[in-house]
Protein backbone atom coordinates (compact mmCIF):
# COMPACT_ATOMS: atom_id res chain seq x y z
CA UNK A 1 0.00 0.00 0.00
CA UNK A 2 1.09 3.70 -1.07
CA UNK A 3 2.31 5.43 2.21
CA UNK A 4 -0.31 8.24 1.42
CA UNK A 5 -2.80 6.01 1.71
CA UNK A 6 -1.79 4.42 4.99
CA UNK A 7 -1.39 8.15 6.76
CA UNK A 8 -4.76 8.66 8.25
CA UNK A 9 -5.27 12.60 9.44
CA UNK A 10 -6.63 12.70 12.65
CA UNK A 11 -8.25 15.92 12.96
CA UNK A 12 -10.09 16.44 10.04
CA UNK A 13 -12.23 19.24 9.94
CA UNK A 14 -11.81 19.89 13.86
CA UNK A 15 -11.66 24.08 15.66
CA UNK A 16 -8.64 23.83 18.19
CA UNK A 17 -7.19 26.52 20.59
CA UNK A 18 -3.77 26.26 21.71
CA UNK A 19 -2.84 28.43 24.25
CA UNK A 20 1.00 29.62 24.78
CA UNK A 21 0.88 28.67 21.03
CA UNK A 22 3.25 30.98 20.27
CA UNK A 23 6.54 29.39 21.72
CA UNK A 24 7.36 25.94 22.48
CA UNK A 25 5.56 22.93 23.24
CA UNK A 26 2.51 25.21 21.86
CA UNK A 27 3.76 26.46 18.39
CA UNK A 28 5.05 22.73 17.84
CA UNK A 29 1.69 21.07 18.38
CA UNK A 30 -0.28 23.88 16.52
CA UNK A 31 1.68 22.70 13.84
CA UNK A 32 0.60 19.02 14.45
CA UNK A 33 -2.94 20.28 14.51
CA UNK A 34 -2.55 21.86 11.71
CA UNK A 35 -0.69 19.28 10.12
CA UNK A 36 -3.49 16.55 11.10
CA UNK A 37 -6.21 18.39 9.15
CA UNK A 38 -7.83 21.04 11.61
CA UNK A 39 -10.00 23.22 10.09
CA UNK A 40 -8.62 26.49 12.07
CA UNK A 41 -5.87 26.20 15.11
CA UNK A 42 -6.37 29.31 17.45
CA UNK A 43 -3.38 30.66 18.68
CA UNK A 44 -3.64 32.62 21.82
CA UNK A 45 -0.99 34.11 23.44
CA UNK A 46 0.37 37.36 25.41
CA UNK A 47 3.10 37.63 22.27
CA UNK A 48 1.20 39.34 19.60
CA UNK A 49 4.10 39.47 16.69
CA UNK A 50 5.66 35.56 17.61
CA UNK A 51 2.02 34.43 18.01
CA UNK A 52 0.59 36.03 14.61
CA UNK A 53 4.09 34.91 12.62
CA UNK A 54 3.10 31.21 13.82
CA UNK A 55 -0.41 31.71 12.81
CA UNK A 56 1.00 32.81 9.37
CA UNK A 57 3.97 30.13 9.00
CA UNK A 58 0.42 27.63 9.81
CA UNK A 59 -1.17 29.43 6.93
CA UNK A 60 -3.93 31.78 7.45
CA UNK A 61 -7.21 30.04 6.35
CA UNK A 62 -6.17 27.64 8.78
CA UNK A 63 -4.73 29.66 11.90
CA UNK A 64 -5.07 32.67 13.48
CA UNK A 65 -4.11 34.74 15.95
CA UNK A 66 -5.84 35.94 18.78
CA UNK A 67 -4.60 37.67 22.38
CA UNK A 68 -5.08 36.25 24.93
CA UNK A 69 -3.74 36.86 28.71
CA UNK A 70 -5.09 33.72 30.61
CA UNK A 71 -4.87 35.11 33.62
CA UNK A 72 -8.37 36.82 32.95
CA UNK A 73 -11.34 35.14 32.59
CA UNK A 74 -12.95 37.31 30.55
CA UNK A 75 -10.17 37.26 27.69
CA UNK A 76 -10.65 33.56 28.18
CA UNK A 77 -14.34 33.89 27.30
CA UNK A 78 -14.31 36.61 24.88
CA UNK A 79 -11.67 34.02 23.00
CA UNK A 80 -13.96 30.90 23.33
CA UNK A 81 -17.10 32.96 21.90
CA UNK A 82 -14.52 34.28 19.27
CA UNK A 83 -13.82 31.40 17.98
CA UNK A 84 -17.53 29.79 18.02
CA UNK A 85 -18.72 32.92 16.31
CA UNK A 86 -15.93 32.84 13.69
CA UNK A 87 -14.92 29.05 13.05
CA UNK A 88 -18.95 27.52 14.19
CA UNK A 89 -17.68 25.48 17.06
CA UNK A 90 -14.79 24.47 19.35
CA UNK A 91 -13.63 20.44 19.50
CA UNK A 92 -10.86 20.89 21.11
CA UNK A 93 -8.57 23.19 23.55
CA UNK A 94 -5.40 22.64 24.27
CA UNK A 95 -4.64 24.64 27.58
CA UNK A 96 -0.89 24.81 27.66
CA UNK A 97 0.32 28.53 28.26
CA UNK A 98 2.53 28.24 31.87
CA UNK A 99 5.31 29.85 33.14
CA UNK A 100 8.57 28.07 35.28
CA UNK A 101 9.28 29.41 39.06
CA UNK A 102 11.49 32.80 38.87
CA UNK A 103 13.75 31.34 41.64
CA UNK A 104 15.09 28.36 43.30
CA UNK A 105 12.92 29.16 46.48
CA UNK A 106 12.88 26.31 49.05
CA UNK A 107 9.14 26.55 51.28
CA UNK A 108 11.41 28.19 53.79
CA UNK A 109 12.03 31.07 51.74
CA UNK A 110 8.96 30.92 49.54
CA UNK A 111 8.08 33.69 47.86
CA UNK A 112 4.05 34.38 48.02
CA UNK A 113 3.77 37.36 45.62
CA UNK A 114 5.81 35.13 42.97
CA UNK A 115 3.80 32.14 43.98
CA UNK A 116 0.31 34.02 43.19
CA UNK A 117 2.09 35.04 40.00
CA UNK A 118 2.76 31.70 39.00
CA UNK A 119 -0.84 30.34 40.19
CA UNK A 120 -2.87 33.25 38.14
CA UNK A 121 -1.12 31.58 35.03
CA UNK A 122 -0.54 28.44 35.10
CA UNK A 123 -3.56 27.62 37.73
CA UNK A 124 -6.09 30.28 37.30
CA UNK A 125 -5.73 30.26 33.81
CA UNK A 126 -5.75 26.50 32.98
CA UNK A 127 -9.11 26.26 35.29
CA UNK A 128 -10.83 29.49 33.05
CA UNK A 129 -9.41 27.82 29.86
CA UNK A 130 -11.18 24.20 31.05
CA UNK A 131 -14.16 26.19 32.00
CA UNK A 132 -15.39 28.03 29.09
CA UNK A 133 -14.15 25.55 26.56
CA UNK A 134 -15.95 23.13 28.48
CA UNK A 135 -18.94 24.83 28.53
CA UNK A 136 -18.86 26.01 24.76
CA UNK A 137 -18.39 22.01 24.34
CA UNK A 138 -21.61 21.02 26.89
CA UNK A 139 -23.94 23.84 25.45
CA UNK A 140 -23.76 22.83 21.48
CA UNK A 141 -23.54 19.30 22.44
CA UNK A 142 -19.83 19.09 20.92
CA UNK A 143 -18.07 15.62 21.94
CA UNK A 144 -14.67 17.63 22.22
CA UNK A 145 -11.25 16.76 23.60
CA UNK A 146 -9.40 19.13 26.50
CA UNK A 147 -5.67 18.54 26.99
CA UNK A 148 -3.79 20.58 29.87
CA UNK A 149 -0.11 20.68 30.11
CA UNK A 150 0.79 19.79 33.30
CA UNK A 151 4.56 18.17 34.27
CA UNK A 152 6.39 15.63 35.99
CA UNK A 153 6.38 18.10 38.42
CA UNK A 154 2.64 17.26 38.82
CA UNK A 155 3.47 13.53 40.35
CA UNK A 156 6.43 14.04 42.18
CA UNK A 157 8.02 16.57 45.36
CA UNK A 158 11.00 18.65 44.80
CA UNK A 159 13.96 20.52 46.39
CA UNK A 160 13.08 23.80 45.24
CA UNK A 161 11.02 25.21 42.36
CA UNK A 162 7.92 25.36 45.14
CA UNK A 163 5.08 27.26 43.04
CA UNK A 164 6.25 25.45 40.09
CA UNK A 165 5.48 22.30 41.12
CA UNK A 166 2.47 23.23 43.45
CA UNK A 167 1.01 24.53 40.29
CA UNK A 168 1.40 21.37 37.80
CA UNK A 169 -0.13 18.98 40.93
CA UNK A 170 -2.80 21.21 40.72
CA UNK A 171 -3.42 20.99 37.28
CA UNK A 172 -3.88 17.46 37.86
CA UNK A 173 -6.45 17.64 40.16
CA UNK A 174 -8.19 20.12 37.87
CA UNK A 175 -7.96 17.48 35.07
CA UNK A 176 -9.25 14.34 36.61
CA UNK A 177 -11.89 16.63 38.53
CA UNK A 178 -13.03 17.95 35.43
CA UNK A 179 -12.40 14.48 33.38
CA UNK A 180 -15.28 13.28 36.08
CA UNK A 181 -17.80 15.55 35.74
CA UNK A 182 -17.88 16.46 31.69
CA UNK A 183 -17.92 12.58 30.75
CA UNK A 184 -21.41 12.27 30.62
CA UNK A 185 -21.34 14.97 27.89
CA UNK A 186 -19.10 13.19 26.18
CA UNK A 187 -15.86 15.52 26.52
CA UNK A 188 -12.91 13.97 27.49
CA UNK A 189 -10.27 15.98 29.21
CA UNK A 190 -6.72 14.56 30.41
CA UNK A 191 -2.91 16.05 30.67
CA UNK A 192 0.37 15.38 28.78
CA UNK A 193 3.32 15.66 31.42
CA UNK A 194 6.87 16.17 29.72
CA UNK A 195 10.50 16.43 31.43
CA UNK A 196 12.53 18.59 30.44
CA UNK A 197 11.96 19.95 26.90
CA UNK A 198 13.68 21.94 25.09
CA UNK A 199 11.86 25.24 24.55
CA UNK A 200 12.39 29.19 25.20
CA UNK A 201 10.76 28.42 28.97
CA UNK A 202 13.63 25.26 29.72
CA UNK A 203 16.66 27.47 27.91
CA UNK A 204 16.02 30.58 30.54
CA UNK A 205 15.38 28.88 33.69
CA UNK A 206 18.27 26.50 33.42
CA UNK A 207 20.47 29.01 31.29
CA UNK A 208 21.50 26.28 28.89
CA UNK A 209 20.49 25.81 24.92
CA UNK A 210 19.18 22.44 24.02
CA UNK A 211 22.42 20.84 23.59
CA UNK A 212 23.23 21.36 27.25
CA UNK A 213 20.01 20.52 28.42
CA UNK A 214 20.12 17.28 26.84
CA UNK A 215 23.51 16.47 28.53
CA UNK A 216 21.57 17.30 31.51
CA UNK A 217 18.66 15.51 31.74
CA UNK A 218 19.74 12.83 29.58
CA UNK A 219 21.06 10.48 32.96
CA UNK A 220 17.32 10.59 34.03
CA UNK A 221 15.86 9.37 30.49
CA UNK A 222 15.96 5.09 29.76
CA UNK A 223 16.05 6.41 26.41
CA UNK A 224 19.79 6.97 25.95
CA UNK A 225 20.60 9.39 22.58
CA UNK A 226 17.30 10.34 22.59
CA UNK A 227 16.38 14.56 23.51
CA UNK A 228 13.07 15.62 24.46
CA UNK A 229 12.07 18.17 22.14
CA UNK A 230 8.52 20.08 22.15
CA UNK A 231 7.20 17.20 18.66
CA UNK A 232 7.50 14.59 20.96
CA UNK A 233 4.92 16.74 23.61
CA UNK A 234 2.90 17.49 20.38
CA UNK A 235 2.59 14.00 19.15
CA UNK A 236 1.19 13.32 22.57
CA UNK A 237 -1.15 15.77 22.48
CA UNK A 238 -2.15 15.05 19.29
CA UNK A 239 -3.44 11.35 20.55
CA UNK A 240 -5.29 12.81 23.29
CA UNK A 241 -7.25 15.12 21.42
CA UNK A 242 -8.05 12.58 18.15
CA UNK A 243 -10.50 9.74 18.57
CA UNK A 244 -7.35 7.78 18.72
CA UNK A 245 -7.53 8.07 21.89
CA UNK A 246 -11.46 7.55 22.33
CA UNK A 247 -12.01 5.57 25.66
CA UNK A 248 -8.89 7.82 27.51
CA UNK A 249 -10.54 10.37 30.14
CA UNK A 250 -8.88 11.79 33.24
CA UNK A 251 -5.25 10.52 31.97
CA UNK A 252 -1.95 12.03 32.81
CA UNK A 253 0.53 10.95 30.02
CA UNK A 254 4.01 11.15 30.78
CA UNK A 255 6.45 12.56 28.22
CA UNK A 256 9.23 11.75 30.41
CA UNK A 257 11.47 9.23 28.53
CA UNK A 258 10.74 6.51 31.82
CA UNK A 259 12.26 9.42 34.39
CA UNK A 260 9.74 8.41 36.99
CA UNK A 261 10.23 5.19 36.56
CA UNK A 262 13.99 5.19 36.88
P1 LIG B 1 7.37 28.60 26.35
O1 LIG B 1 7.81 29.70 27.23
O2 LIG B 1 8.14 28.28 25.13
O3 LIG B 1 5.84 28.83 25.92
C1 LIG B 1 4.88 29.26 26.84
C2 LIG B 1 3.93 30.18 26.12
O4 LIG B 1 2.92 30.58 27.06
C3 LIG B 1 4.60 31.47 25.62
O5 LIG B 1 4.29 31.69 24.26
C4 LIG B 1 4.01 32.55 26.50
O6 LIG B 1 3.90 33.80 25.87
C5 LIG B 1 2.66 31.95 26.85
N1 LIG B 1 2.09 32.57 28.04
C6 LIG B 1 2.72 32.87 29.20
N2 LIG B 1 1.89 33.51 30.03
C7 LIG B 1 0.70 33.62 29.37
C8 LIG B 1 -0.56 34.19 29.70
N3 LIG B 1 -0.76 34.80 30.88
N4 LIG B 1 -1.57 34.10 28.81
C9 LIG B 1 -1.37 33.50 27.61
N5 LIG B 1 -0.20 32.95 27.24
C10 LIG B 1 0.82 33.01 28.11
O7 LIG B 1 7.29 27.32 27.30
P2 LIG B 1 6.95 25.78 27.03
O8 LIG B 1 8.10 25.03 27.54
O9 LIG B 1 6.46 25.56 25.67
O10 LIG B 1 5.77 25.61 28.08
C11 LIG B 1 4.46 25.25 27.73
C12 LIG B 1 3.84 24.49 28.89
O11 LIG B 1 4.60 23.30 29.11
C13 LIG B 1 3.82 25.22 30.23
O12 LIG B 1 2.60 24.99 30.87
C14 LIG B 1 4.95 24.56 30.99
O13 LIG B 1 4.78 24.65 32.38
C15 LIG B 1 4.86 23.15 30.49
N6 LIG B 1 6.06 22.33 30.63
C16 LIG B 1 7.23 22.73 30.09
C17 LIG B 1 8.35 21.93 30.24
C18 LIG B 1 9.69 22.32 29.67
O14 LIG B 1 10.70 21.72 30.07
N7 LIG B 1 9.77 23.27 28.74
C19 LIG B 1 8.26 20.72 30.94
C20 LIG B 1 7.03 20.36 31.47
C21 LIG B 1 5.93 21.16 31.31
Amino acid sequence: MAESTLYKKKLEGKVAIVTGGASGIGEATAHVFAKHGARMVVIADVQKEVGQQVAKSIGLNHSAYIHCDVTDEEQVKAMVEWTVKNYGQLDIMFSNAGIFSRSDQTVLDLDLSALDHLFAINVRGTAACVKHSARAMVERGVRGTIVCTASIAASRGAFQKTDYFMSKHAVLGLVRSASRQLGEHGVRVNCVSPAVVATPMSYSAFGMDAEKLHEAFEPHSSLKGVALKAEHVADAVLFLASDDSGFVNGHDLLVDGGWLDT
